[in-house]
């Protein structure tokens, strides 16, 4: 284990962020959007769900339902069929249908544009709420803790928790707020490619000099 302080841990992080940066060029798959409705739908479809197959969906979805009152007034049936090939469909249709109706009677049919007023919406908790507060808003309130940012953050050394709200406060405090989001999306990217949760490749790591799981690694 690294014996570090707090300060050469933020060096370390912030290091691995810009190789992260160099190494991964091209823009990952992240859920794809053009108003914060869709962001914030896909964003909860996205949930225990690959963006992959929540973009196949969302593809006739945002065709077909481009208002919170659309939603709002699809009946359950129309829902579940509509996003039927993603995983908890049944669930995330109704929270769909929650989200527009509260939209229309709580936000006067707005996407609300406060962290404390998204995650009342249904379905969306604080992990979602922080991607629309930075992609849409550019107000970076925290680091959206995914299952590979909670997997590949420890095996850095970043944290050691295990809750995805104090992993959070833990990757916030070694991070500039500006980089908020390239954290959240540069670790995905990283969990994705290299860092995978059973056997990571950490031979062919860019980061694994940084790395206390990589140093011992015999992979
Ligand atoms: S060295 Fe291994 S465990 Fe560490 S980040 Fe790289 S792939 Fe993951």
């Amino acid at each position: 284990m690294f014996r570090e302080t707090f300060d050469d841990k933020k060096r370390r992080a912030r290091k691995i962020l810009r190789i992260l940066k160099k190494t991964y060029t091209e823009p990952g798959e992240f859920v794809h959007w053009t108003t914060p409705l869709e962001l914030v739908v896909g964003t909860l479809l996205s949930a225990q769900c690959t963006d992959k197959r929540v973009n196949i969906v969302t593809k006739s979805l945002f065709k077909k339902y481009r208002t919170p009152k659309a939603y709002a007034s699809a009946s359950l049936d129309e829902l579940e069929a509509a996003i039927s090939s993603v995983t908890y469909f049944r669930s995330k249709a109704r929270y769909i249908q929650g989200l527009g109706r509260m939209i229309l009677r709580d936000f006067g049919g707005t996407v609300p544009s406060t962290l404390e007023d998204l995650v009342k919406l249904p379905g969306i908790g604080y992990k979602s709420a922080h991607l629309v507060m930075s992609k849409v808003h550019a107000q970076h309130t925290g680091i959206a803790v995914d299952t590979h940012v909670k997997r590949v953050a420890p095996r850095l050394g970043l944290t050691r928790q295990k809750d995805p709200g104090k992993i959070g406060a833990d990757l916030e405090a070694l991070y500039p707020r500006a980089d908020f989001l390239s954290v959240n999306e540069y670790l995905i990217m990283h969990g994705r490619a290299i860092c995978a949760p059973r056997n990571p490749k950490c031979n062919e790591c860019p980061v694994r000099s940084l790395c206390p799981y990589g140093r011992v690694s015999r992979a």
